[in-house]
């Protein structure tokens, strides 16, 4: 076992900036008032969440009425999907999303089917990327939301969502985007972007789990999801969380400010660990774009490896990291964004993802492009048809 531990699984969640944790204690025990009561511990409550609210749409360009609290990202795209549904069933029933947008997105779709909604699954390129013009084509009379995902959580691929944004406004549907890998990452203004509605988590860009946002722009007609009390201006019941909106504030503050300075670095370890990859591990190839991509994003397939295996090697030699395949669904099958990529499921199911942070060096990817290759040979050698195609090559 190693006694260092280097975390390159930002894409999962990333660790609360002492910064953020600092601002939000306050509001646990000293400042705990309900922010929807009068007395004055209740008054600081609803300035610190109005305050967060504002740095929130700061950072994507909108007005801060524009931003309503949920409890994550998983929500805010239930919201979006299931509301603009409830709201526009009478106008039609047709959504069109990809078929590579996180489960948030993809099992609230199926789920509508379910319900007599008709969903159109637009496939990608083999980088995982989708073409503006499939989506015009994919458009409807019925079609009442369009749902594409800002950047993908495996891949990193990034859309051309400012020109799906442009037909969806000509056509007049309701455009959607799952931005939660993509907020407090990468630069974003709605404006320019011409969405409607926008899902966000914290936990994403250094803040805490368990709080996102939705953005929806103001005239979007959208129902409510969650009915009880009138917070979040009667469109989101449910005492607000403030100490997690406050940290969320927080860190897209911090975020936005350092974005463009961690983004030169992640884009150095990026490049840097593609290219010596790519250049000292056979039979490997880079998984999505290579240039439309997050900048602390890799991911890459080995043939003839198990992605399980190579997790349990690289966390024995203290490296933490994720494989595209099984172990988070709790399935054995491959990742359908591997799949949806044309991989076949041998190739998908050796797959590594390494997402970098803002804290990790030149000297992390160092040691990580110094153990992978060793574990790689190790776990093919124990592949008879990895020993097959050696001795052929020989
Ligand atoms: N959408 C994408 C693209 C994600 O990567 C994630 C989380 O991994 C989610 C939605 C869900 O967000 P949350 O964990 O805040 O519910």
């Amino acid at each position: 076992m190693s006694e260092r531990f280097i975390y390159f699984d930002h894409a999962a969640t990333t660790p609360v900036r002492p910064e953020v944790l600092e601002a939000m204690l306050p509001y646990f025990d000293k400042k705990y008032g309900n922010a929807s009561s009068i007395y004055s511990i209740a008054r600081e409550s609803r300035a610190a969440v109005d305050e967060a609210r504002e740095m929130v749409a700061n950072a994507i360009g909108a007005k801060s009425d524009e931003i309503y609290f949920t409890s994550g990202g998983t929500e805010a795209d239930n919201w979006a999907i299931k509301g603009i549904a409830r709201g526009s069933a009478d106008k039609g029933k047709h959504i069109i999303t990809t078929s590579i947008e996180h489960h948030a997105v993809l099992h609230t779709c199926q789920y509508l089917e379910k319900e007599g909604f008709d969903v159109t699954y637009l496939p990608v390129d083999e980088k995982g990327l989708i073409s503006p013009a499939q989506v015009e084509e994919a458009i409807r009379e019925d079609t009442i939301l369009i749902s594409v995902m800002f950047a993908n959580n495996e891949i990193g691929t990034i859309q051309p969502i400012e020109e799906i944004g442009e037909i969806a406004k000509r056509h007049g549907i309701v455009f959607h985007t799952d931005a939660v890998q993509a907020v407090g990452n990468i630069h974003i203004d709605v404006k320019k972007l011409g969405v409607d509605l926008l899902s966000m988590s914290a936990h994403k860009f250094y803040g805490p789990k368990g709080v996102g946002a939705l953005y929806i722009r103001k005239g979007t007609k959208l129902a409510s999801y969650i009915h009880g009390g009138a917070q979040e201006r009667g469109k989101r019941a449910s005492t607000e969380n403030v100490p997690g909106i406050v940290g969320m504030g927080r860190a897209i503050e911090i975020a936005t400010q350092n974005m463009d300075s961690y983004n030169k670095k992640l884009l150095e370890l990026r490049e840097m660990t593609i290219d010596k990859v790519l250049a000292t591990i056979p039979y490997t190839r880079l998984n999505g774009d290579r240039d439309k991509r997050l900048p602390g994003n890799v991911n890459f397939s080995f043939e003839f490896i198990e992605g399980e295996s190579l997790l349990l090697l690289l966390d024995m030699a203290g490296i933490g990291a994720s494989s595209g395949s099984a172990c988070t669904s709790g399935s054995l099958d491959p990742s359908h964004v591997l799949l949806a990529i044309g991989l076949p499921h041998g190739i998908a199911h050796g797959s590594l993802r390494l997402t970098f942070g803002k804290d990790n060096t030149r000297e992390d990817v160092e040691y990580l492009l110094e153990v992978l290759p060793g574990i790689v040979e190790r776990l093919r050698r124990m592949s008879p048809l990895y020993e097959r195609v050696k001795n052929r090559e020989e």
